[in-house]
């Protein structure tokens, strides 16, 4: 609230003009300054040593990149074989895809990965035991095929 020159009447600090006669009103008075917080007598504040770097960032946007780990091999060895026994040596590879996948897939970097190895490998080999299986006579012919 300020107060009217003229009149004396009170009018609201943003108010341009007295609402009782109209005169100008003086522009609101600034804000008081916030007072200073309480320091007992004798506390001196520490002083900041001058080659303490000072954290501008908190370490938490950074971070820590994680290390490459065997798992993370595990994944890739797992996924290139499942991929390769397709072609060659389905017997040897397709199993060791799965399990080097399996393996791998307790890595985070690489988890996404390790499922299309174990995916990509447990499909392969059972299309390698129905084959093995209906070449041996295993099966009957239509549980094999059937689809054409
Ligand atoms: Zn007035």
């Amino acid at each position: 609230m300020k107060q009217c020159a003229h009149c004396g009447q009170w009018s609201e600090d943003q108010a341009p003009a007295c609402a009782a006669c109209g005169a100008p009103l003086p522009p609101s008075a600034p804000v008081p300054a916030q007072p200073l917080p309480y320091t007992p007598p004798g506390f001196v504040p520490r002083p900041v040593r001058p080659g303490t770097p000072v954290p501008s960032v908190p370490p938490a946007l950074f971070p820590r990149q994680k290390p490459f780990t065997w798992m993370d091999i595990c994944t890739v060895l797992g996924f290139t074989s499942s991929l390769v026994g397709y072609f060659f040596t389905s017997i040897v590879l397709l199993p060791l895809g799965l399990v080097a996948s399996i393996l791998g897939f307790r890595g985070d970097r690489t988890r996404g990965l390790a499922v299309a190895g174990i995916v990509i490998s447990a499909l392969g080999l059972l299309i390698r035991i129905m084959v093995l299986l209906t070449d041996c006579g295993l099966l009957p012919h239509w549980v094999a095929n059937g689809v054409w």
